[in-house]
């Protein structure tokens, strides 16, 4: 039983689970997900009650957690496969990473904001996501030492694909990236094939808070 989770937490997960199968994500083991993790605890106690809207919601550093149709549908792109090896960039408030370590991936997750990082890290813990390593730093650059990935997710919106993080994936595997420097960016699955070729595939319109370079500054 997870602190600070109940009764009327847990039927409106059941809900918001229902408003997303409608939406279309099929995959049974993320609904399942969605209705096990108390996504409440995700945001700032005050707003508790928005946590089963499916809508993004503000958290610190004026960064977002996405909405959970959103978290749903790049789950579903990326196929995760038991024990598979995944790289996060943008921990943001960890939820994405949980919904990722439900599905028995080992999560290697990198955020740039330090109050994030450490809030995110905290949280994880304490929920027993033990297979979640969360790393402060650019998600630009990757994690080289513990590369290569089965999966790169990015949950930011890039104006660009990093090479770096092309580099860090391994043949055959998936990185799936809201592509873009507008407003509303594009979703991105990238098949990484032999010799370096890349398929791309394209999903739709999303909008996601921008991918930066270096580190969040002190807030
Ligand atoms: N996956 C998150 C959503 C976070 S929003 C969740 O489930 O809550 C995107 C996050 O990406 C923000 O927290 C932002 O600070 C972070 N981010 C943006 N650019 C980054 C970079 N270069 N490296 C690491 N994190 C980055």
């Amino acid at each position: 039983m997870v602190t600070g989770d109940n009764h009327r937490f847990r039927g409106m997960r059941k809900r918001l689970v229902e408003e997303i199968r409608n939406k279309g994500i099929k995959d049974a083991s993320i609904l399942e997900a969605i209705g096990k993790i108390p996504r409440h605890l995700f945001l700032d106690n005050a707003f508790a009650e928005w946590a089963y809207k499916d809508v993004a919601f503000s958290i610190d550093a004026e960064q977002t957690i996405s909405q959970p149709y959103t978290v749903a549908f790049q789950t579903e792109l990326l196929d995760i496969k038991n024990g598979e090896k995944v790289m996060e960039i943008g921990t943001g408030s960890g939820y994405q990473a949980a919904v990722l370590a439900e599905l028995g991936s080992k999560v290697y997750s990198i955020e740039r904001h330090e109050i994030l990082f450490k809030k995110s890290t905290l949280l994880l813990k304490k929920l027993g996501y033990y297979s979640v390593l969360t790393f402060h730093g650019d998600g630009y650059l990757g994690l080289s030492r513990h590369a290569p990935f089965d999966k790169i997710l990015i949950t930011a919106a890039a104006p660009e694909i990093p090479g770096t993080l092309i580099d860090q994936l391994k043949i055959g595997g998936y990185l799936v990236v809201p592509y873009g420097a507008g407003e509303t960016q594009k979703m991105l699955r990238i098949l990484k094939c032999e010799e370096g070729r890349l398929e791309k595939e394209t999903f739709g319109n999303f909008r996601f808070v921008p991918m930066l370079k270096g580190i969040g500054k002190k807030t």
